[in-house]
């Protein structure tokens, strides 16, 4: 079982920092006024509609960042609103993941 968690601990950790170096590519791309494609990158929803290409590259890898950050500590893996943990399935699929699908679903309908 300890194994296991190590196992899934470095795994999170690993899909963290590749994805946070293809983000960090893309503001590279986006810099130098190339076209980035944000598509394949699967951003996280919207919290405000109307950023730009670059404030939702950068505002995605702040939150890769806190993630990497929290990883390994009783902060990782906690819902941004309420507070509740999140589903582990989902954390390994999206280790980056802050905020659970209620809270995902209650602010898509705020707009
Ligand atoms: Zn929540």
């Amino acid at each position: 079982m300890q194994q296991q968690e190590q196992a899934r601990l470095e795994r999170r950790r690993r899909d963290l920092m590749r994805k946070g170096m293809a983000v960090n590519q893309a503001l590279v791309t986006l810099k130098a006024n190339q076209n980035a494609k944000l598509l394949d990158l699967k951003l996280p929803h919207e919290r405000k509609p109307g950023m730009t290409k670059e404030e939702k590259l950068r505002r995605f890898l702040d939150q890769i960042i806190r993630a990497q950050r929290s990883l390994g500590t009783d902060a990782y893996g906690i819902c941004v609103d309420c507070q509740q943990p999140l589903p582990q399935a989902a954390l390994d699929d999206t280790p980056w993941l802050e905020q659970c699908d209620g809270c995902a679903a209650k602010e898509s309908t705020d707009f």
